[in-house]
């Protein structure tokens, strides 16, 4: 093995031995702290629950860049399934293996060490930078980046700029890059009946006959139709359950669970509206239940697009497609301060999976990438 890797690959082969599985930090947050803290960072542990935070910043000055992003890592599987153990961040046959490489412990030594470098050569800068990570991102818990904003702003501590280092890129490092996500919504539907024989039908009251009809209503139906950036609001039942396990009884109750995923063109006040003018009409003895689980969010312009897309070009030799498909990100929990949120990472192809690895080249060119950002932005 190659004993002179670059100083980005030995970070993320130290934080992907640390065995982060979500909400656990497994000593992380330790390591990036003792990396920034000689270089003049003022690191501030956030822990709420069980959630591990730290919001690192350099300089006191407005405008405030951030890099935000997660130790925690999804659980491995099987280990034996890996060609190499998920946790022995091996480097062979051209990459980085191990769970995290690519999400996102790749990208989080990518924009430590950007921050390193950057601090390092313009101790001076304008503004300030700064490294906002939770462990709890897998977990959507509402103690980890969510509850920090949420802290920051109330602190009068307010990014401008935010680049989240999730993986976004499809081929090759900086070919995409996310400007938005769209927002979920999750409700959960109860229909109640009247239980009866089903050859009795007039002395029951049916709640799956219901609950069919008000889904397929809702599946029928046309929301809006996206916009520039966002394709029209998508509509999915993920689960439905009746009946009490006799052929012929008619159940007291059914009940589904939905999600709508939504752009800008919508909004979860209509979505509710509609969805319970719809309920309505089919029943009046239900129970709903919603899950906001996070507001659709879209950088349009701006200085940091600008600053992005200049920055892989140099890398790469050509912009970043800026697209706003996959699921939903820590993103949505920076953005609605008012902040232009950017998603810059690595490829995503084995994000979750057995052999989650990321290309020996990808780091370096995203450490450039990240580096010439902030240049662009602050010096
Ligand atoms: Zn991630």
């Amino acid at each position: 093995m190659s004993t002179t890797l670059p100083a980005v690959i030995e970070l993320a082969r130290e934080l992907i031995r640390r065995e982060s599985i979500t909400p656990d930090d497994a000593g992380c947050q330790d390591l990036l702290r003792e990396r920034l803290e000689p270089l003049g960072f003022s690191c501030r542990p956030m822990p709420f629950g069980e959630v591990s935070n730290l919001w690192a910043r350099h300089g006191t000055a407005d405008p405030l860049f951030v890099f935000a992003g997660h130790t925690d890592v999804v659980p491995p599987g099987t280990a034996s399934d890996w060609r190499y153990p998920p946790f022995a961040a091996e480097v062979a046959d051209g990459f980085l293996w191990g769970r995290g490489a690519a999400d996102m412990k790749g990208g989080l030594a990518a924009m430590t060490c950007a921050l390193e470098e950057f601090v390092r050569a313009a101790p001076e800068h304008s503004g300030s930078v700064a490294l906002l990570v939770t462990s709890a991102e897998e977990t959507s818990s509402p103690d980890g980046t969510q509850r920090v904003m949420q802290e920051l702003v109330a602190q009068g501590e307010v990014p401008t700029w935010s680049i989240v280092g999730e993986p976004s890129s499809l081929e090759q490092v900086g070919d995409q890059a996310r400007h938005g996500r769209r927002g979920s919504i999750t409700f959960r539907l109860r229909v109640g009946g009247v239980q009866g024989h089903v050859a009795y039908p007039q002395a029951a009251d049916n709640p799956i006959h219901r609950l069919v009809a008000i889904l397929a209503e809702l599946q029928r139906r046309e929301w809006d139709t996206g916009d520039r950036d966002f394709p029209s609001s998508g509509f999915q039942v993920v689960s439905v359950n009746a009946g009490v396990g006799a052929e012929n009884v008619i159940p007291p109750e059914a009940s589904a669970v939905f999600n709508f995923r939504y752009g800008p063109a919508q909004s979860a006040e209509a979505l509710q509206k509609s969805v319970s003018e719809v309920v309505a009409a089919y029943s009046d003895c239900c129970e709903i239940e919603v899950h906001d689980a996070g507001r659709p969010f879209i950088t349009r312009s701006g200085r940091l697009l600008e600053a992005t897309a200049e920055a892989v070009e140099s890398q790469t030799g050509s912009r970043p497609v800026f697209s706003t498909s996959g699921g939903t990100s820590d993103g949505r929990f920076i953005a609605p301060a008012g902040v232009e949120v950017i998603e810059l990472g690595p490829t995503n192809s084995t994000i979750h999976a057995v052999d989650e690895r990321i290309g020996l080249d990808e780091l370096p060119r995203l450490v450039a990438m990240y580096t010439r950002i902030l240049q662009n932005l602050l010096v």
